[in-house]
């Protein structure tokens, strides 16, 4: 046995050193191409855990590596050091009582904490497509969104709190004033530091618009440098900076999200076009529709669902360069997602296939 396992056998009980070749193997991928075969993966099931591993991996000179439900797409959720699985004691909710807030545990599935958060017409903000098999932890510390929460409803907009552990094994809770009291004295040099450069980034009015442009968009290219400029207090900046960090800056053991409304009312429409550039150019004239999402499928997406049951023979007949747009609208009520349907329809030049 290592003396990295062994340092680790302190800290966690053996079912939760997992260092056998097969599972190494099989945490040796996410859902990227990469592969690098974790030297141990350690499950942590606490905040005492997940302190003990950063201090291992400090002192055996480990790189560490947080795995959420490990759906990540370019690579962040392996190692060749320690993985740092986010066990089941981190699937944590709370809500509030009319659950305009929620409390929640990077352990716990993003799908399920709508599931709770349905019987009140709410949900959070952040939608990526693997809502089913996301947890919090990836789904904030990758920044992820999707069709439709674009970057209005995205993790960093609609952060309200968090908790995090930083490589140090120090906690900040972000909502608990003694928390941040604490951390603001034995953290004042970094929180300086963030604040200056807080300060420098908004003075320097050719970088701040230069971020201002490259966040109007979706963009979780890098770290968060536009709480730099959204932000003046250095704990707002800290939290927000955690937000797409992919666990390179510390570890997220909790975060409350402002919900966002789940409407009732959906109505979807698929659009065809000769081309993509024309498909382009229609998505340019329902941006000031009231349209929720605007989802483009090229011609080999058409082709892979052609055949599926429900779908327009049309599909079978369309040209080599044809494209389409899946179009949703949403709404509180029936009268509002009829005027949105009317709305979208009245645009000139549409062929509707039904
Ligand atoms: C079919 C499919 C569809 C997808 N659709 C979308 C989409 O629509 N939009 C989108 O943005 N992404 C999408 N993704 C990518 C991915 O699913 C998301 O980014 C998702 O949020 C990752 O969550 P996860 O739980 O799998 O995180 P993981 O892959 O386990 O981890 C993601 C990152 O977060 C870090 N991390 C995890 N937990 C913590 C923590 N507690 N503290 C600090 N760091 C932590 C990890 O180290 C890693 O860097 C998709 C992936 C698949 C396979």
């Amino acid at each position: 046995m290592s003396e990295l396992i062994q340092h680790l056998s302190q800290h966690l009980p053996p079912n939760q050193i997992i260092v056998d070749d097969l599972r190494r193997l099989a945490y040796g991928t996410d859902a990227s191409f990469y592969r690098l075969t974790p030297e141990v993966i350690a499950v942590i099931e606490n905040e005492a855990e997940a302190r003990a591993v950063l201090q291992t991996a400090k002192q055996h000179n480990r790189p560490v590596t947080f795995r959420a439900a490990g759906t990540s797409l370019s690579g962040q959720a392996i190692t060749d050091g320690i993985l740092a699985l986010i066990g089941e004691g981190f699937a944590t909710y709370e809500q509030n009582a009319d659950a305009s807030k929620v409390k929640v545990g990077p352990g716990i599935v993003g799908g399920e904490v709508n599931r709770r958060l349905a019987p009140f017409g709410m949900k959070i903000g952040p939608d990526p497509a693997s809502i089913g098999a996301a947890k919090i932890g990836g789904i904030a510390a990758n920044n992820a969104s999707g069709m439709c929460c674009g970057t209005a409803q995205n993790s960093y907009r609609t952060l309200a709190g968090m908790r995090v552990m930083l490589a140090d094994g120090s906690t900040i809770d972000t909502e608990d004033h003694l928390s941040v009291d604490a951390f603001s004295r034995s953290h004042a040099v970094l929180l300086g530091e963030l604040e200056r450069l807080g300060r420098d980034t908004r003075n320097n009015a050719r970088l701040a618009d230069r971020i201002r442009h490259k966040f109007k968009i979706k963009n979780t290219t890098g770290y968060s440098l536009n709480a730099l400029i959204d932000y003046e207090d250095p704990i707002d900046i800290l939290s927000h900076l955690m937000i797409g960090s992919e666990g390179t800056l510390g570890f997220i053991s909790r975060i409350t999200y402002n919900t966002v409304v789940e409407d009732p009312f959906k109505a979807s429409a698929l659009v065809f076009f000769p081309d993509i550039r024309t498909a382009c150019e229609a998505v340019i004239r329902l941006k000031p529709q009231p349209v929720s999402a605007v989802e483009l499928l090229d011609r080999p997406a058409l082709r892979s669902v052609d055949n599926k049951p429900g779908l327009p023979p049309i599909m079978r007949e369309l040209g080599e360069e044809a494209a389409a747009l899946l179009i949703e609208v949403r709404s509180a009520t029936v009268d509002g997602i009829n005027e949105r349907i009317s709305k979208v329809h009245r645009r000139d030049g549409w062929r509707r296939h039904r």
